[in-house]
């Protein structure tokens, strides 16, 4: 039988790409968790569509482009640089991403947002029915849909306005809040509306999906059930589908002789002081100087781990022209300057910045080596980088200080200590107790949360997301 296609419909494309002439691309594949999960999926044909990242406004760019993506199975949307700015820029990154994160609506200038707020989502809604463009034309009979994240909430109502039989699926990957927080969204109902136009609604966390579920109860006036959500009759099904990563592509990196040279160079250069490493986007969700501030209070409390242990914080660069972003880099850059400039000797500092991400091995070494990994978001969908640490930690047996509020605390919870990042004193003791921990206990930790991560692969959640979704369709057909 002809395998099924399942089209992948993204905001960005697995891919970068480079104009090197008139007619001419570079292609560079992400090797991300994502891809890999989608290509694994047994007996389902993949192809993306989403954005390539660059502005194109000529045809002959545009065609060209389109040929050397098709290699890679990659099929581009074009966004013009207004609707790209208002949308993307705009109302996804300023407005539903803090909002999804607990950070409110953005308050600077309420009037110029309030303002600005139609046309952004006016933006929002007419990028969407680009991609919907694109995913009709590409769409065959039998094919299945999978809508990604909170750029393409008008996506799935704009698919079956094309098509009522395409099956569609929308999964989240961020945090779905609190229908409190939800309600004060302008366009809380339309969004709503949009995403229960889908066969099946996903989420990472129990929560968020009884988040979304309360939001279209209050806000809607719908009917709730265990499966979904109900209007007049029709059920979008609703539920949990936690993500995981590629692990086995973690363990195969430790194996390369490269890999394990860095490793060595690593341990060498950090003999005789314990390595707690944090590793985030610099992003103010992932809770940067909360836990700095709470390894300050460690070192203070604690004089005799002062030239015994070193945190390293891999911030990378992520929104650097948007303003708050700029405010965040600064205000870490202080706090760590003015610990290192309490603590540090002349030959060493207890904190190591960098401003910039790293390649794939020299992560994985860093993941490998590290005693205590600190993971401090103030919210988070899952938080991956406390996964990719816990496949890396095959022989250390690390600890990972995990915050109650990333959506990984509900998997790797058992194993992790979970800690409120907002108490910093909390954070300070936690840090003390896994530098203390017995070897013991650290095994049995690590046992849990290795088990954890090694059976539940993006590959597993894929596969499910899409066989559920496939289930979905036939219960309905049969309910009619
Ligand atoms: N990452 C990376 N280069 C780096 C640091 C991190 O590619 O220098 C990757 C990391 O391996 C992980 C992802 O960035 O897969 C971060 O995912 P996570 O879910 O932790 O947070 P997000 O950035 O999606 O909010």
């Amino acid at each position: 039988p002809m395998k099924q296609r399942l089209l992948v419909v993204a905001n960005r494309l697995p891919v970068s790409a480079v104009r090197r002439g008139e007619d001419s691309w570079y292609l560079e594949v992400s090797a991300g968790g994502l891809v890999s999960a989608l290509l694994g999926v047994k007996d389902v044909d993949a192809r993306w569509i989403g954005w390539a990242g660059v502005n194109v406004p000529d045809e002959v760019g545009q065609r060209a482009l389109t040929k050397a993506l098709a290699e890679k199975r990659c099929i581009p949307v074009f966004l013009d640089e207004e609707i790209a700015h208002q949308y993307y820029n705009g109302y996804c990154n300023n407005i539903l991403w803090p909002l999804f994160h607990y950070l409110g609506l953005p308050q600077e200038d309420r009037l110029a947002t309030t303002r600005s707020f139609q046309s952004q989502f006016d933006a929002y809604k007419r990028a969407n029915n680009m991609f919907a463009d694109v995913v009709n034309k590409h769409y065959q009979e039998g094919d299945v849909v999978w809508c990604h994240d909170y750029h393409l909430m008008f996506l799935p109502k704009c698919l079956k306005e094309y098509n009522s039989k395409m099956k569609v699926g929308w999964f989240l990957h961020t945090p779905f809040p609190s229908s409190e927080i939800h309600r004060t969204l302008p366009s809380r109902s339309e969004l709503l509306r949009s995403v229960l136009a889908a066969d099946l609604v996903g989420f990472h966390t129990y929560d968020y999906a009884r988040h979304f579920v309360s939001a279209c109860t209050r806000i809607l006036g719908l009917e709730g059930t265990p499966e979904g959500v109900e209007d007049q009759g029709k059920l979008t099904r609703v539920a949990a589908f936690p993500i995981g990563i590629d692990s086995d592509r973690f363990k195969r990196a430790l194996e390369l002789p490269a890999v394990k040279e860095h490793v060595n160079e690593l341990t060498h250069r950090f003999a005789g002081r314990k390595v707690m490493l944090g590793v985030d986007r610099l992003d103010m969700i992932k809770g940067i100087p909360q836990k700095i501030l709470a390894f300050e209070k460690f070192l203070e409390e604690n004089p005799s781990w002062r030239d015994k242990v070193v945190l390293l914080q891999i911030a990378v660069p992520t929104r650097t022209d948007v303003p708050e972003y700029q405010k965040l880099t600064s205000q870490v850059h202080e706090i760590v300057g003015r610990i290192n400039g309490r603590f540090g000797t002349l030959t060493a500092v207890p904190i190591h910045h960098l401003d910039r991400s790293l390649d794939f091995h020299a992560l994985c070494a860093l993941y490998a080596v590290t005693d205590v990994a600190l993971v401090t978001s103030l919210r988070d969908g899952m938080n991956l980088v406390s996964y990719e640490f816990v496949a890396c930690q095959g022989s250390k047996k690390g600890v990972l200080i995990l915050s109650e509020f990333a959506g990984a605390a509900q998997s790797l919870g058992a194993g992790a200590l979970l800690v409120n990042p907002w108490n910093i004193t909390e954070v300070a003791a936690s840090i003390g107790y896994a530098l203390n921990m017995s070897p013991d206990e650290r095994e049995k930790r690590h046992r849990h949360n290795y088990a954890h991560v090694t059976t539940h692969t993006a590959q597993d959640w894929a596969e499910t997301f899409v066989s559920e979704l496939n289930d979905t369709v036939v219960e309905a057909q049969l309910r009619t």
